[in-house]
């Protein structure tokens, strides 16, 4: 198996890492050609999603990601990439827009943005969630559905083949997240 990591910006080394750790090859989308490869999964990662839809947008390959992922592309976004998947967000400029949820930006504050918790994640238990400047899901509808919550807000939530989380389990020492989304 072949997981494509979105490098345009963010912590698409630590995605790298996690999967170095789970013995699973990948390479770095960078520009539209990287595309022409061949892959089995992709990754978006955390990042700051405006400038990711831009980078996307300008790069020519908003279109041809989306098609993959409608095409039935696994995909697991985190954090910004959750909003890049998100068909609605509140304060949010291009994405994706490929998930039936709707992705609050920024929500928990400039300062309480960032924090740590331990959570229920369905199907596999508890797991250490990061937190920096994230979203929450504040509504997911059609075949989405909810994998996590914390304190009543949805932070991890699946639709078919793409899973999203408002966390960051490649800053954690935990590859469940990351074999989960293998898995799929
Ligand atoms: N706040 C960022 C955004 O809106 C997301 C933060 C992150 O990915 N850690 O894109």
């Amino acid at each position: 198996m072949t997981v494509a990591i979105l490098a345009l910006q963010g912590s698409f080394a630590e995605h790298a890492a996690m999967l170095d750790k789970l013995c699973v090859e990948h390479f770095e989308i960078r520009q539209k050609k990287d595309l022409d490869r061949h892959f089995d999964r992709l990754i978006l990662p955390g990042g700051e999603s405006t400038v990711m839809g831009k980078l996307l947008l300008d790069s020519g390959m908003m279109e041809p990601i989306r098609q993959k992922i409608l095409d039935g592309m696994p995909v697991f976004g985190t954090c910004a990439g959750l909003i890049l998947l998100a068909e609605q967000v509140e304060d949010g400029e291009c994405h994706l827009g490929t998930m039936q949820i709707r992705a609050k930006r920024n929500a928990y504050g400039r300062q309480l943005g960032s924090f740590y918790t331990e959570e229920e994640f369905q199907g596999i238990g508890t797991v250490p969630m990061t937190f920096i400047r994230a979203p929450y899901i504040d509504e997911v509808w059609g075949d989405a559905k909810v994998l996590a919550e914390v304190d009543g807000k949805i932070v991890a939530a699946r639709q078919g083949k793409q899973l999203v989380t408002a966390f960051h389990p490649e800053l954690t020492d935990s590859l469940q997240i990351h074999q989960y989304f293998l898995d799929m």
